[in-house]
């Protein structure tokens, strides 16, 4: 897996959804379909009059999930801003081209309201339910930076073994110290709640 399979996947999933912030700080979730995506990045429509394009230019924080059948989850964390003006025209006749439900909505010129954002760097991260274990990754693309999730386990371990023997996914293996396969790991905490001897942390992004 890697970011520029993920973005493929989020097109074949088609319809996502995009948080953001609002100003007084509450989470902001709706669905998007007019998007373009190129290997590295994506480009969207919405209209400057929409809460959506006021809490994107106030803010830029932005989350875009996926789920597909496969029970893939996959989340791009990222800033989006509006795409250059002399790009502006050539991304819309690309998404409006893409996506031929768009000239009912804003037919003729009324889609002149609207301006394309573009997601060029962020951090993508995908997580497999359907498969034992289950599998997660988390990717840079552009010029994010995957953050470190979950938990780790530290040099305090005292070796007993609890904590693999009540890991849902059996992703940990024993050592000196024990350790986490993080590509397995639910990020549950059950491990963190029953070390006898505080060993295991949360790991910081
Ligand atoms: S429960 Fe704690 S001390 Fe025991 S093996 Fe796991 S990390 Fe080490
Ligand atoms: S957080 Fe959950 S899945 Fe991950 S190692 Fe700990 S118990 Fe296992």
């Amino acid at each position: 897996m890697d970011a520029k399979t993920c973005i493929q996947k989020l097109q074949y999933v088609g319809v996502l959804a995009f948080a953001t912030v609002d100003s007084d700080g509450a989470p902001q979730v709706r669905n998007i379909s007019a998007i373009h995506y190129e290997p590295d990045a994506i480009y969207f429509f919405t209209a400057r009059g929409k809460d959506f394009c006021r809490e994107l230019l106030a803010d830029g924080r932005v989350q875009v999930l996926g789920y597909t059948k496969y029970k893939e989850m996959i989340r791009l964390s990222a800033r989006a801003v509006p795409a250059p003006e002399d790009e502006q025209r050539r991304w819309m006749d690309v998404i409006f081209a893409e996506q031929p439900y768009l000239a009912n909505v804003y037919p003729g010129d009324t889609r002149e309201i609207g301006v394309i954002f573009e997601i060029r760097s962020g951090e993508i991260e995908y997580f497999n339910l359907g498969v034992r274990p289950i599998l997660r990754g988390s990717y840079a693309f552009g010029a994010g930076e995957p953050r470190a999730k979950g938990y780790e386990i530290t040099g305090d371990c005292i070796g007993c073994g609890t904590c693999a023997a009540h890991c849902p996914q059996g992703c940990i293996e024993p050592g000196a110290p024990y350790a986490i396969r993080q590509e397995h790991c639910l990020h549950c905490g059950n491990c963190y709640e029953k070390c006898p001897v505080s060993a295991i942390r949360r790991r910081e992004g």
